[in-house]
């Protein structure tokens, strides 16, 4: 077949943080690409993820700034809050934010196709009754809340749902201890909701350092988060005033709102990549190489529907690398080492690099350094809330190999860190590095070993 036998170059499945940087990127190189979404501009990024939840998390916050205000002379009357007034705003925002995602496609030159795509063949994309043609394809459809089976499960809501309650709970049972457990925690704590987390392992946040997530819990359990860890939720009935939650433990936990936030599942069911015979995982998730080709050669697929790092810069960098890839001389891959990521909990942690334990697994010659202090702020504002730094350093080499956070602007500071970390940096680089006075990443240039 000839290449004008193809309606497009590019066909892209899903207009999320992947798919749009992918369409527009490849349409600016003069590609002919189209992109089909049968939800909303920006995929979840923008519409249930982590644009409406940091908003979420700065509403939140107010109240402890309200509380803290005191502490340094002001006095205010009890300060009230409008949900609905807080909704509103925020769908303002992503109407505005999807009316950019349209117009840069638009100005990009992509053919934006509303509706739900299915694949037909390895060329071939329907949507509603029509059918394109395109030399290739590209699926980053992302994921969806998963809801493990439980009896009573139909009772309990998703993170999607969080985005849109019609009023706020006065008790909330939030089910998981992953970002989103722990994000949702801290935002319905701080709008007032009498918030329960519960965990069905020995710690919250798996796969964090030990003393982040031993911290983070500490932290959240000060501020009146009640958080039940070891425990299982077996079944959740309706009662006249709400929900409870029968646990493993033989306990009943009463609410007027359950959030699962158990985990993601990647939206393939439907698509029609197992009657073309594309590679899943066995969680469905599609399985590409380094250059995100599937396993039949006209297919690509990149983002959070292939599984690994879910974060919206981890889509967005392998979207430009696949472009790159395909249409430019110059091909790039996405390096994943050393991806920072933020938790935007109250306090927030940041994290970059190798946790503790990966370090000691990997090297015998580990040092750790580790300061837990007062932020200068809550020296005045009666709260009794601390902040952890944790640095990891190979011996041999002076190698920073992971630097980890709990507390305010943890995600802003470690983003820079993460620039030190793959730079190289050793710890007698942050040694000789001047810090800004006063300020609490000041802390990381100034860091002693504390345990061997
Ligand atoms: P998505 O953004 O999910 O886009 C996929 C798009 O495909 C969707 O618009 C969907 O409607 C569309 N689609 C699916 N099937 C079809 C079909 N058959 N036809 C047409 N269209 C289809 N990441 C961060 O980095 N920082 C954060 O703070 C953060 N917070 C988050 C908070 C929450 C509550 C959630 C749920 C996620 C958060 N994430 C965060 C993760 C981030 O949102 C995802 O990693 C990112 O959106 C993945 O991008 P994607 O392009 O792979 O998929
Ligand atoms: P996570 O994978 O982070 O956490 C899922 C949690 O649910 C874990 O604690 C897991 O326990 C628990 N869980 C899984 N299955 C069950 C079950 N059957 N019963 C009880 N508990 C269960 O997923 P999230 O849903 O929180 O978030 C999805 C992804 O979205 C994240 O991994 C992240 O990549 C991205 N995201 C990023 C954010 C950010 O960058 N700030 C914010 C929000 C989301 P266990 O650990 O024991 O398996």
């Amino acid at each position: 077949m000839q290449m004008t036998d193809y309606d497009f170059e590019l066909f892209v499945i899903g207009a999320g943080s992947g798919g749009v940087r992918a369409a527009r990127t490849a349409a600016n190189l003069g590609i002919r690409v189209a992109i089909a979404e049968d939800r909303h501009l920006g995929g979840t990024c923008v519409n249930v993820g982590c644009v409406p939840k940091k908003l979420f998390v700065y509403a939140s916050h107010f109240r402890e700034d309200f509380e803290a205000a005191k502490g340094f002379g002001w006095s205010l009357s009890e300060p009230g809050f409008d949900w609905p007034r807080l909704l509103s705003q925020k769908d303002r925002e992503l109407e505005r934010l999807r009316g950019i995602y349209g117009s840069l496609l638009d100005k990009s030159g992509v053919t934006l196709i509303e509706g739900r795509a299915t694949l037909l063949d390895a060329h071939t994309v329907q949507v509603g009754e029509t059918r394109y043609r395109s030399e290739r394809i590209l699926i980053a459809t992302g994921g969806k809340p998963f809801i493990p089976d439980f009896p009573g499960n139909e009772h309990v809501v998703n993170s999607d749902d969080m985005f849109a309650l019609d009023k706020l709970p006065k008790r909330l049972l939030i089910v998981g201890g992953g970002y989103i457990a722990v994000e949702f925690a801290g935002i319905m704590h701080g709008m007032g909701v009498n918030t329960k987390l519960c965990y069905r392992g020995e710690q919250i946040l798996r796969g964090f350092d030990h003393d982040v997530r031993a911290f983070a819990d500490q932290e959240m359990r000060k501020k009146g988060i009640d958080i039940l860890l070891n425990t299982n939720i077996k079944s959740v009935a309706r009662t006249e005033s709400g929900y409870e939650a029968h646990t493993d433990r033989n306990q009943i936990v009463e609410a007027d709102l359950i959030l699962y936030a158990t985990g993601r599942n990647p939206n393939t069911a439907g698509l029609g990549l197992s009657e073309l015979g594309v590679a899943l995982t066995e969680n469905g998730e599609i399985v590409v190489d380094d250059r995100y080709q599937s396993n039949i050669p006209s297919i690509y697929a990149l983002g959070d529907v292939t599984g690994g790092l879910n974060l919206t810069p981890v889509a967005t960098a392998e979207a430009m690398a696949l472009v790159n890839t395909l249409y430019t001389d110059k091909p790039t891959s996405v390096d994943y080492d050393y991806i920072p990521t933020a938790v935007f909990s109250q306090p927030n942690i940041g994290t970059v690099g190798l946790t503790e334990s990966e370090a000691k697994e990997r090297y015998s010659d580990i040092e750790i350094y580790k300061s837990v202090f007062t932020p200068m702020k809550h020296t005045l504002s009666g709260f009794d809330e601390k902040t952890m730094m944790k640095m990891i350093v190979r011996k041999s080499t002076d190698r920073v190999l992971g630097i980890h956070m709990v507390g305010p602007e943890a995600g802003e500071i470690i983003q820079g860190m993460a620039v030190a970390i793959r730079a190289g940096a050793t710890k007698a680089v942050f040694d000789s590095t001047i810090g800004i006075h006063p300020t609490a990443a000041e802390e990381l240039v100034t860091m002693r070993k504390s345990v061997g």
